[in-house]
């Protein structure tokens, strides 16, 4: 079954670029929301976004408005009967994510791919609660979707090798790079990323440099484009130490455990640059 229709599910952050992506690539995109206020921004923001790009001479204004055109905003789940894959990127809820998941069960004709955006949820157990575990798979963008080249694709145990190489060729389709991960807390890019942040913290705990230092040491030893505590405070203190609890209970290993300087941030509401304080102050 060749992919031409793509719904997606959440016009957020990562649902609106998703659908940026696909209308770009020439895909037809029904992008459903809850209310129609939550479409429309959704919309607003791939507008404002092809607007950069024509100002950057990267898109033409025809360009714009046939990309536009093939994006369907809806607050009904019955447009999403048009797909042959629905990407479910709504808010990272476990219990809304598997009655979002029953919904399209009982919607979807039985071939259709369900793909899932989650950053922290077991793709097999959320694989489990579906009629289709073997035509679900995750389908990890990265932050800003259009700027980002990653896709993590992650199988759950049930994934059957059809899905697998029906999303990989969409993703390439995209003008992403997939990578295959095995279903796993974190999947690759996060498990290695935010210990990673959470060992700056001891370091800074530890008092062996200053945060600028830290930061300077892994952007120019490192080639990193960001350094690791101002990478901290832009993802939010409190998303870090939620991701290394996890690490913590699910691997039950102490090498994840979250640095006591990262908690004290988070118990004084220094989340970074959401509460205007993190790390650095802004
Ligand atoms: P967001 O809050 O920006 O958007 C979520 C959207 O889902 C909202 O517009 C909300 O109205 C909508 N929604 C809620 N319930 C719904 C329902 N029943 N049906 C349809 N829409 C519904 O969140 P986000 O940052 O875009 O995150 C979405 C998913 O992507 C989460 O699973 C998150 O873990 C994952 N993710 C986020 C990032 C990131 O950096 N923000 C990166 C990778 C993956």
């Amino acid at each position: 079954m060749s992919i031409q229709t793509v719904g997606i599910i959440g016009a957020g952050t990562m649902g609106n670029g998703i659908a940026q992506v696909c209308a770009q690539a020439g895909l037809d995109v029904v992008m459903v929301d809850i209310s129609e206020a939550a479409v429309q921004k959704g919309l607003a923001t791939v507008a404002g976004s092809f607007d950069r790009l024509i100002k950057k001479e990267k898109l033409t204004a025809e360009q714009k408005a046939a990309a536009l055109a093939r994006i369907k905003p809806s607050t009904s789940y019955d447009d999403l009967k048009a797909a042959q894959l629905v990407i479910e990127a709504a808010t990272e809820n476990e219990a809304l994510k598997i009655k979002i998941l029953g919904q399209l069960d009982a919607l979807l004709a039985p071939e259709v791919i369900v793909a899932t955006n989650t950053s922290s949820i077991s793709i097999t157990q959320l694989a489990a609660k579906t009629q289709r575990a073997d035509r679900f798979i995750g389908m990890h963008f990265f932050n800003p979707v259009p700027m980002m080249a990653l896709v993590e694709i992650i199988r759950g145990l049930q994934t059957s090798d059809a899905t697998h190489a029906a999303v990989h060729e969409l993703s390439t389709r995209l003008g992403k790079t997939p990578i295959t991960v095995k279903n796993a807390p974190g999947f690759v890019v996060n498990r290695i990323l935010v210990p990673m942040i959470n060992e700056a913290f001891f370091v800074l705990a530890e008092g062996l440099a200053s945060p600028e230092d830290i930061d300077a040491g892994m952007k120019l030893g490192c080639n990193q484009p960001i350094g690791p505590l101002a990478l901290a405070d832009m993802i939010g203190l409190d998303v870090c130490l939620a991701v290394m609890n996890v690490y913590m209970q699910e691997f039950n290993d102490s090498k994840y455990r979250p640095c006591p300087l990262l908690k004290e941030y988070v118990a004084a509401g220094w989340l970074g640059r959401k509460t205007g304080r993190g790390v650095y102050s802004y």
